[in-house]
């Protein structure tokens, strides 16, 4: 059986005595009377008449056939104006007020009865994708955090390529100049070992053998950074 209604939910000072139900002390509720014209919260009235049967005024003895709506009174409650219990600024009629929650309220309540949670109604969306009991948001919050993790990675990535891709140019220049400077080498010795076998070109041959085997050696040095370079990068 519903109660009356709590004078708190009224945006306005009520002329209580008015529309107050003499059982409860509240706002009455869907108002019903008996042939004696005394009337209260149906609520209140019928459990009254049910345990006393008679009236709580008069005396008058009553049966719950007897009860009818006080249709004056419903009709001076109904119109009087109440605030919204969501919070919105809008102070409504009493009778509109179930229509303004459904189609008027800017604010609402989180679907999930769980949940609970009073946000505007255009932050729905919001609201569901940090909703704890709303399955499409938990799912659109997993995928965010996986999403971050992936951009995390790849920006670590790109990051350690940022740093090391100048060394990486330095020693490609160095290889390029090797290769160089050793088919320069290879050259001058071929020359050298058209057969003039005299001492001159012998020992100028000796020196240039000794200049490409250091060519070489710096060449497989670098090639030896230029895989650490790689084998850095893969671990990354
Ligand atoms: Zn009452
Ligand atoms: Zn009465
Ligand atoms: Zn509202
Ligand atoms: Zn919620």
């Amino acid at each position: 059986m519903e109660e009356c209604y709590d004078p708190v939910i009224f945006g306005v000072v009520l002329d209580a005595g008015r529309y107050e139900c003499q059982i409860c002390c509240g706002i009455m509720r869907e108002a019903l009377q008996g042939p004696c014209q005394h009337h209260y919260g149906r609520g209140c009235l019928e459990r009254t008449v049910l345990e006393h049967g008679c009236c709580p005024t008069c005396r008058a003895p009553l049966t719950l056939l007897n009860l009818e709506p006080a249709r004056l009174m419903r009709e001076l409650v109904g119109d009087l104006p109440r605030r919204c219990e969501r919070g919105c600024t809008t102070i409504i009629k009493l009778d509109e007020y179930e229509s303004h929650l459904l189609h008027h309220c800017p604010m609402m309540v989180c679907p999930h009865e769980q949940c609970g949670a009073v946000f505007e109604r255009v932050a729905i969306d919001n609201h569901r994708s940090r909703c704890e009991y709303d399955e499409a948001g938990r799912l659109a919050r997993l995928k965010a955090v996986e999403l971050l993790s992936q951009q995390f990675h790849q920006r670590v990535v790109e990051n350690a390529v940022e740093a090391v891709s100048p060394a990486l140019r330095d020693t490609m220049r160095l290889v390029g100049l090797c290769a160089h400077r050793s088919a320069k080498i290879t050259e001058e010795l071929d020359q050298l070992s058209i057969p003039r076998d005299d001492g001159g070109s012998r020992k100028a041959r000796k020196v240039l053998l000794a200049k490409l085997k250091a060519v070489e050696d710096a060449a497989s040095q670098l090639q030896q950074a230029m895989k650490l370079f790689t084998t850095t990068l893969d671990d990354i």
